[in-house]
């Protein structure tokens, strides 16, 4: 934790009185440098790959054996807070830290990784460096420019060298990332860490209503088509239905225009988001489609047009089920209780999924709150999560052994 405080400042901050750490900035390079040192120090080999991960290597029994990866991601949002990511980073070096010196070396190698772009707080793109090393990244996804027109290719990297990031399945084992919960479940069941089973399935819409714009002065009631109140009435049936779901569904209205935009004349056209989320994608679409069906209905009564488009669909990205039970036996023989929770928010383990099995360990935060200076982890949670991170090694190592 001191070593993610010690990131939170210059030079490891682009931003002058609080964090932000964009993927190749000189705050970046810097956090590398400083990354690099504590690796060694715990006793790994250090590379940057071609898509400038840092990477720690500490050897197997049996030299060039495949890896456990343990990461998580050194960029961050603007304004940040100081443990979204990099607590990932610096737990995976204190662990292998640990591990050198009980002398103690397992079946497989230990790669620390911290990922370059997760945020996606600079280049438009998001998980950039994670799906490089999954190897699921396309060659004209690297056709980025940042906001000050700096193309990725200029930025420091070898574009064209870029996908060689990629891992074989063959000389990786699993992927390991502890990360802040970024809600507020922990807290809310006293808990310092929690068993992730999955990533949510996320469906994202479009919705149009078109009415009648008209005179607010003129227009008596009973003849307005007024497109605004009917998407008010939607956007109310959107949080019905999601709090009468007794599943882990979220859904949300983050978004809304209306037009022409003008205090006295009724809204001819509004536009909002949806966003559905759930750990189960039968639940999630079971639950959009009640909503859709509620929008078509309060269009039909109103005599609105409803137009609906479906922008995005990402599926559910379920950890694996044998290492979620070793990361259970963990938390347990550290002396906490077990709980088992859905990730509402994507991480690079959902783009990791795709390489090879995936567990990920929540470790509580003040508040749920995160992506703000006011971010806070408790240091004693982390001590907890370091010893389930290691229970979590010897666990695995054992079923090596058990194979
Ligand atoms: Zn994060």
């Amino acid at each position: 934790m001191a070593r993610c405080d010690a990131l939170g400042v210059a030079p490891y901050s682009d931003m002058a009185g609080g964090l932000y750490r964009g993927y190749l900035t000189p705050a970046y390079h810097a956090a590398q440098g400083a990354l690099a040192g504590w690796m060694t120090s715990a006793g790994m080999t250090v590379r940057r790959d071609a898509a400038a991960n840092l990477i720690g290597r500490y050897e197997a029994v049996t030299p060039g054996a495949p890896a456990l990866l343990i990461g998580s991601h050194l960029d961050s949002v603007r304004d940040a807070g100081r443990y979204d990511g990099p607590l990932g980073v610096t737990l995976g070096i204190e662990a292998v830290d640990a591990l050198r010196a009980a002398g103690r070396r397992l079946p497989f190698a230990i790669e620390v990784i911290a990922f370059g772009d997760e945020e996606g707080s600079r280049f438009p793109a998001a998980m950039l460096c994670s799906r490089a090393v999954a190897g699921t990244l396309a060659a004209d996804a690297l056709d980025l420019a940042d906001k000050d027109g700096i193309a990725l290719a200029d930025a420091g990297v070898d574009v064209g060298n870029y996908l060689t990031a990629a891992r074989t399945p063959a000389s990786v084992r699993a992927y390991f990332e502890a990360h802040i919960e970024q809600g507020p479940l922990l807290e809310a069941e006293h808990l310092a860490v929690g068993t992730v089973t999955g990533i949510a399935s996320q469906v994202r819409y479009q919705i149009a209503v078109q009415g009648t714009a008209g005179h607010a002065g003129t227009t008596t009631m009973a003849l307005r088509h007024d497109a605004l109140a009917g998407a008010a009435e939607m956007i109310v049936a959107v949080e019905a239905i999601a709090r009468a779901d007794a599943s882990d569904l979220v859904a949300t209205v983050g978004r809304i225009e209306a037009m022409p935009g003008a205090p006295n004349v009724i809204a001819g056209q509004a536009q909002f988001s949806l966003d559905v989320r759930s750990g189960n994608a039968a639940w999630r679409d079971r639950a959009a489609n009640a909503i859709l069906d509620a929008f078509r209905e309060i269009a039909d009564r109103r005599s609105l047009g409803c137009a609906i488009s479906r922008i995005h669909d990402l599926p559910a990205s379920p950890c694996d089920p044998l290492l979620m039970d070793l990361l259970d036996h963990a938390t347990l023989a550290a002396g906490q209780p077990v709980l088992r929770l859905v990730s509402g928010a994507g991480h690079d383990a959902m783009a990791m999924a795709a390489l090879c099995p995936t567990a990920m360990l929540f470790i509580r935060c003040k508040g749920g709150v995160s992506h703000n200076p006011a971010e806070h982890v408790d240091a004693a949670d982390a001590e907890i999560a370091l010893q389930v991170m290691l229970g979590f090694i010897e666990q695995l190592g054992a079923t090596f052994a058990n194979a």
